[in-house]
């Protein structure tokens, strides 16, 4: 199926409230144009420079967002124009984007990224972790993040009810921060889980970001 004809069904098939996020990662430009003339406007990459490069030569009123690992040393080079940080996972990366955010007077997007898979290699804070490293007061400190919500991953599998459990528990997560720590956002109200092979699931349990990539764009031939 083209991109064309994928990016369609999923504008007309995803419930009100879940929008897509096109992971065109490792894609060409010529790819995501496809996309775009579709009417997609909202593509994830998980490569800073990769990145860069597609925002200094496509659209300007694409949103950009970043799904993957950032690190701190390069959180520069994204912050004058990303629309969200999907993968927030440590306490140094919130403060680096906290400076680049008051240096820039913007306030920048992002979602915590947590732990729910069964896997070991996954980042992410784990629940408790966060809670012991992260007080309500710390979140009135980051004036210069806007505090969107939460992201995960579930498990790779092929069973069902392990990434439902998963999927449930953060939601249920996402509610408790919600009265807990982000009491004073209104605008933390987003959770971005679900992929290509797992974005019904996610869907069931509440999402309100899905990030698919090869279910638009075929294949990636590569291991990223
Ligand atoms: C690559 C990637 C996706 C998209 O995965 P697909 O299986 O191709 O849909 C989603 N989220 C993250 C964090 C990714 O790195």
């Amino acid at each position: 199926m083209s991109i064309t004809h994928n990016i369609t069904k999923y504008i007309q098939s995803l419930p009100p409230g879940v929008k897509l996020v096109a992971v065109s990662k490792t894609k060409s430009n010529e790819e995501i144009m496809e996309a775009y003339h579709a009417g997609q406007r909202i593509f994830g990459e998980n490569k800073v420079q990769e990145l860069v490069q597609k925002w200094e030569t496509l659209p300007k009123d694409i949103e950009w967002h970043f799904i993957g690992h950032l690190q701190s040393n390069k959180v520069k080079y994204i912050a004058p124009f990303i629309a969200m940080i999907h993968a927030v996972d440590s306490v140094k990366l919130l403060n680096v984007i906290q400076e680049e955010g008051r240096r820039l007077d913007r306030k920048i997007p992002c979602l915590l990224q947590f732990h729910i898979a069964e896997e070991e290699t996954k980042f992410g804070f784990s629940p408790s972790e966060f809670s012991q490293l992260f007080e309500p007061k710390d979140a009135a400190q980051l004036d210069h993040i806007r505090f969107s919500g939460v992201m995960g991953m579930a498990t790779f599998t092929d069973n069902d009810q392990v990434i439902n459990r998963e999927f449930s528990d953060l939601h249920r997560l996402f509610e408790k921060l919600k009265t807990t720590h982000f009491s004073e956002r209104t605008d933390f109200s987003e959770i971005s889980m679900g992929m290509s092979h797992d974005y019904n699931l996610a869907i069931q349990n509440g999402s309100t970001f899905v990030r698919i990539g090869s279910a638009i764009f075929g294949d990636r031939n590569n291991l990223t």
